[in-house]
């Protein structure tokens, strides 16, 4: 997102947020609230009970959750050591780990299987740029306890249904299959000495990735390498009966919902826990295909964690990058806009305008009162600027005798432009609803 607010120049004696770490300013909240309303939604539809587990986790988790000779694991995690106790601590660089901690924990999965939904700020020190943070969020679903290809394309139903609900019509869902670990392992010789064979091509680190995780080097983005990438062994051609089984019954799953999809034969994740059905969903953002969702099966997960062995499958969306799609498809960013702004005449008003505020929002009206004083002009400038709908006059002359006054403020309403009116304060919340109400059902009738 090249947002104003997201390039940061670092400026000698100003305060600056953290590189990579962006703030959500309030013009972007209704396209959040739109996209968090949407995945909420979307979560029930199905049946998920939403998880919030801390940000903080100990290191060891994810070292053992997502594995060492990872990305992440490797260079990308926020780690300290807590200085009061020396504890071995992380920022959260994903979710999946922390759910299955939190399940473990708390034997969430004793009555059987369980499907539970987070959202929430992921760290990871990666080079920042378009679509890629250091804080960013991700919102993913993990269906736990359930193993067969039902579950998988229940949880890729629901990311369907989530780009639905947003309008997104370009986001395109790839599958693969991993296979068992005694598959893989098969793959993984192969591919080993394929790349000797092939040792010249190889960069420096697909080198030192050859023999710790040669999986890794099918995902590879140098430009040089991606012919032998596209010739290596494929995994899906080491296949068992039991994992070619799964993956047609997903592919005649998703078909018999009219779900479109790709093989990608070189979607790989390159952990062991991973197994059977991977998944991406890709989207063209600026030009350039983006993964807004990654997801698959990893039923060795929970066992390695330590907990009871039991399946498990997920994904998780990148919001950023989805909040991309919906602004490109003309989802607005406009302010949100309260109903009513409040001016008065300064302290001997203060304290009528502030009952006449209450008795708005009592009447379940967004209000906004002037604070700070100013002539009844600069007030009038704060409460167009505002947005607002009405304007609410509290004066000394009218106060005296029991009255406030209601003036429309933006054009094209009926009353706009026309003179202010005045109501008895008493039943000031009651007509200005009767007012609101009656112009959203007539917009543009002069009012009686
Ligand atoms: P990549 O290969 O692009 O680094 P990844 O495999 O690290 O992706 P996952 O861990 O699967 O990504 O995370 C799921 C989704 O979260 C990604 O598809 C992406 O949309 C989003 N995501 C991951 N890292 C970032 C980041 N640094 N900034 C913004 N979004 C991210
Ligand atoms: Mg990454």
């Amino acid at each position: 997102m090249d947002r104003p607010n997201q390039t940061k120049k670092a400026q000698p004696g100003k305060l600056n947020g953290v590189r990579g770490m962006n703030d959500v300013l309030p013009a972007d909240e209704p396209l959040w609230r739109r996209f968090e309303d949407a995945v909420a939604g979307a979560m029930r539809a199905y049946g998920y009970s939403q998880i919030r587990t801390p940000i903080v986790e100990h290191t060891r988790l994810f070292v053992r959750g997502i594995g060492e000779v990872t990305d992440i694991v490797e260079k990308e995690m926020y780690s300290f050591t807590d200085s009061l106790n020396g504890e071995d601590l992380t920022l959260r660089p994903e979710n999946t780990a922390g759910v299955v901690r939190a399940t473990i924990e708390h034997n969430l999965l004793y009555d059987g299987p369980k499907r539970l939904w987070y959202a929430g700020p992921m760290f990871r020190h990666e080079r920042p740029q378009k679509g890629r943070y250091r804080q960013f969020h991700q919102v993913g679903a993990e269906a736990l306890g359930m193993a067969g290809p039902d579950a998988d394309a229940e949880v890729i139903l629901l990311c369907q249904r989530l780009w639905d609900e947003l309008g997104l019509t370009g986001v395109r869902l790839e599958i693969n299959s991993l296979g068992a670990s005694h598959e893989r392992r098969a793959h993984r010789e192969a591919l080993v000495a394929y790349f000797e064979a092939h040792r010249d091509v190889l960069d420096a680190e697909a080198q030192r990735r050859l023999h710790s995780n040669p999986l890794r080097i099918l995902d590879t983005k140098n430009p040089a390498m991606q012919a032998l990438a596209e010739q290596a062994p494929r995994l899906i051609d080491f296949l068992g009966p039991e994992s070619l089984a799964h993956f047609e019954r997903l592919q005649s799953l998703l078909r018999s919902q009219n779900l479109p999809f790709r093989i990608n034969p070189r979607l790989v994740r390159g952990l062991d826990y991973y197994n059977l059905t991977v998944f991406e969903w890709v989207a063209d953002i600026g030009g350039t295909p983006l993964t807004v969702c990654g997801g698959g099966r990893y039923d060795p997960l929970i066992e390695m964690l330590g907990g009871k062995p039991a399946p498990a499958c997920g994904f998780a969306v990148g919001v950023e990058r989805v909040l991309e799609l919906m602004r490109a498809v003309g989802h607005g960013t406009a302010e949100p806009q309260c109903e009513v702004y409040v001016v008065h005449q300064g302290d001997e008003t203060l304290e009528a305008a502030l009952q006449a505020s209450e008795r708005l929002r009592d009447a379940g009206l967004d209000v906004i009162l002037h604070c700070g004083g100013g002539s009844f002009k600069s007030q009038f400038r704060r409460a167009d600027a505002s947005g607002a709908r009405l304007a609410v006059i509290v004066g000394s002359d009218e106060l005296a005798r029991g009255e406030a006054s209601v003036k429309w403020l933006r054009a094209g309403e009926s009353g706009a432009g026309g003179p202010q009116r005045s109501v008895p304060l008493d039943r000031l919340a009651e007509l200005v609803v009767e007012a609101i109400v009656a112009n959203d059902n007539h917009p543009g009738e002069p009012e009686q």
